[in-house]
């Protein structure tokens, strides 16, 4: 899993990457040269065994795949592939000498996305390996939609969760600190209410950015509503606390363009793992932090709390 503080760093391009799975090292040496020129890069294994092995370390796009081979045969791979969630989704093109139409069909009932027969022609292979990356680049895009909040574009809550088990597992491994912070706007019913719920949104959206401006390993997420939370992996509650400071003076001093003289502010909560205990739960985690908050409320918003109890007005 990548660490980066707004998900649009996901979207980067990434040059698609090929794993060919072929005993024959000719097939290998014409793959390489003639996709040389192509905007991809190119792995080769020479059995289903190093296959299996390279398609777990380099998550390519597409494999092709022969279907004889020596020890496993094609047909075991894309068995293995389809069995272990990591590599559920990696697009297999066979490609094979055979001409048996069950061959085919036994192929593509196994998951595979599509049949070449040897000898094939190039062009004809590039154009299928196109229309593969093609999909596999988009159904990337997808699952990575689906994580976001459309109106932030930061993390959503599901995200969140998943997340944050994960980072709270990871810190106690490496006994690593790992702080929560979490924030709501100040007054934001009236705010929707005065000025009107498309300007509501538009305050959220300006809010996303300053909470996800920082380092980019502080993961920036829409829990709900106007309640944002960020997590801060290697990061102990006073620095979490000092973060949370600049976000809460950055909102604070910004400058409304259709509202010049409006001040918008918001609360925030800061907890981090010493304040859990060993066998706590990363709820446990997100309800101390919540219990700053409601401290920052209580004693009169515009304020980052720690443990329920206000350290700076
Ligand atoms: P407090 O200072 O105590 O937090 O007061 P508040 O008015 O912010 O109280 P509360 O947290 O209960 O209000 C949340 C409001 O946020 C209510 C809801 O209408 C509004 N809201 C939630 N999601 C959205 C959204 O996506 N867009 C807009 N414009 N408003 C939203
Ligand atoms: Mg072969
Ligand atoms: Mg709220
Ligand atoms: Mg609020």
């Amino acid at each position: 899993m990548t660490t980066e503080s707004t998900p649009t760093a996901d979207y980067g391009p990434r040059t698609p990457r090929i794993l060919s799975i072929d005993d024959s090292e000719l097939m290998h040496r014409l793959l390489r040269a003639r996709l040389q020129l192509e905007q991809i890069e190119i792995f080769c294994a020479a059995t289903g065994e190093e296959g299996l092995r390279l398609a777990h370390e380099l998550k390519p796009d597409v494999i092709l795949l022969d279907i004889e081979l020596e020890g496993i045969d094609g047909f075991e791979v894309l068995q293995r592939l389809k069995e272990d969630a990591r590599t559920r989704d990696i697009a297999v093109i066979f490609i094979s000498a055979s001409t048996e139409t069950m061959d085919r069909v036994r192929c593509l009932d196994l998951g595979a996305v599509d049949f070449i027969s040897k000898p094939f022609d190039m062009a004809e292979l590039k154009a299928r390996l196109r229309a593969a990356i093609r999909v596999q680049q988009l159904l990337r895009m997808l699952s990575q939609r689906a994580q976001l909040d459309g109106l932030t574009a930061l993390w959503n809550r599901a995200f969140f969760d998943q997340r944050l088990a994960t980072e709270v597992q990871q810190a106690r491994r490496l006994g690593h600190p790992l702080s929560l912070i979490l924030s709501d706007i100040d007054h934001f019913k009236s705010v929707n209410a005065r000025f009107g719920h498309p300007f509501g949104d538009e305050v959220l959206a300006f809010f996303a950015t300053i909470l996800s401006s920082r380092r980019t390993t502080d993961i920036a997420c829409r829990y709900g509503g106007e309640e944002f939370a960020i997590i801060l992996p290697g990061v102990a509650a006073q620095g979490a606390f000092e973060v949370a400071e600049d976000m809460r003076k950055g909102f604070e001093s910004h400058t409304w363009r259709r509202q010049s003289d409006l001040v918008l502010t918001a609360s925030f909560g800061v907890a981090d793992l010493t304040m859990i205990d060993a066998a706590g739960t990363p709820q446990d985690l997100v309800a101390r932090a919540d219990l700053s908050l409601y401290g920052a409320k209580r004693s009169g918003r515009n304020r980052v709390s720690l443990e329920g109890v206000p350290l700076a007005a």
